[in-house]
């Protein structure tokens, strides 16, 4: 099975399910097995701050959600959770936060460097758009991956969803990321209500384009308070398995999330069925929630976040049989 043309990956996205579950699914897992030598990656996440000044029609965390309790952690705060992070193991972290331009960027590079002396081996940041120079500022001070997703690779549908910037700006940030030698981690949603099969292939297609390190995708899952709600339900468990199969198999050495849904959404948005599902599709990023539940809770782009610890990754290895890889 050959998956270069977009014709060939909108026939896998659109062939029977059993038939893709027999033939693609298992395919995409011998690829990681064979390549990657099965490997479950895990990273220490922390949300130093939920606020944002974004408007995104999908997001729970958009400005004018109310409903969400706003925080920002200072630098010390998230060092010391970091350094618990390491004394438990985890060489890799993921410092993320909504778009908050009050947080101040020197605090910022200050956390990132307070990591790297701290032992932290990967860096993965998500803050959203900056300017190129900060994003140079960012790779000279430790960082080694910026995640910037383009959610929907076709222009008029990002604008529409994503009211307080432009596919353009977008687009431009992406490219700053590359050039300031952070790897860039980089995917969209799946199967948010209007979505059709052809943009799905775009948005893969995309990916592999882009030359991505991560493919952070996750299913639309509508979250309380947002204008995409009123819109349609959540993606399809089937749809993200296909993503993840196909990204796999496209682009074998790239990092997935696995941390997914299954069939029942109030098991949380990385439930054990769904994540088992993803990693036996291909997936292999997981992550370990560093921050305490209540403000975890808080971070909430979607609905029914659960809070995740190291004792939940054993588990998802020893289920799925995966080497865990700290
Ligand atoms: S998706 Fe990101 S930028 Fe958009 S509203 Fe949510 S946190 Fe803000």
């Amino acid at each position: 099975m050959n998956y270069e043309t977009k014709q060939e990956v909108l026939a896998a996205l659109s062939m029977p399910w059993a038939a893709f579950s027999t033939d693609v699914l298992p395919a995409a897992k011998e690829v990681h097995r064979a390549q990657n030598g099965d490997r479950l990656t895990v990273t220490a996440m922390l949300g130093y701050s939920n606020v944002c000044k974004n408007q995104c029609l999908y997001c729970g965390m958009r400005a004018a959600n109310n409903a969400v309790p706003r925080y920002r952690i200072e630098p010390d705060e998230v060092l010391a959770s970091v350094r618990a992070a390491r004394e438990a193991g985890f060489t890799r972290l993921f410092l993320i936060s909504g778009e908050d331009p009050k947080y101040d960027f020197e605090k910022l590079l200050r956390m990132v460097e307070g990591a790297k002396k701290l032992g932290i081996a990967h860096i993965s940041l998500a803050c959203g758009e900056f300017e190129r120079s900060q994003y140079e500022e960012l790779r000279a001070a430790g960082a080694d991956e910026y995640v910037i997703k383009f959610e929907m690779s076709h222009k008029d549908t990002f604008d529409r969803l994503n009211p307080s910037t432009n596919f353009e700006k977008r687009m431009a940030a992406i490219s700053h990321v590359k050039e300031s030698g952070m790897e860039l981690a980089s995917g969209n949603i799946v199967d948010y209500p209007g979505q059709t099969l052809d943009e799905l292939a775009d948005d893969i297609l995309l990916m592999r384009k882009l030359e991505i390190s991560w493919a952070p995708i996750v299913p639309y899952l509508p979250a309380q308070n947002t204008p995409l709600a009123a819109e349609g339900g959540p993606g399809r468990q089937e749809m993200i398995l296909r993503e993840i199969a196909l990204t796999r198999l496209m682009l074998p050495q790239v990092n997935i999330t696995g941390g997914q849904p299954g069939k029942n959404l109030a098991d949380g948005f990385s439930s054990v069925d769904g994540t088992q599902a993803a990693l036996a599709a291909g997936a292999n990023l997981l992550f370990a929630d560093l921050l305490p539940a209540a403000r975890a809770q808080a971070f909430r782009v979607v609905d029914n976040r659960t809070l995740l610890g190291l004792d939940h990754i054993h588990r998802m290895a020893e289920m799925s049989g995966m080497s865990l890889c700290l």
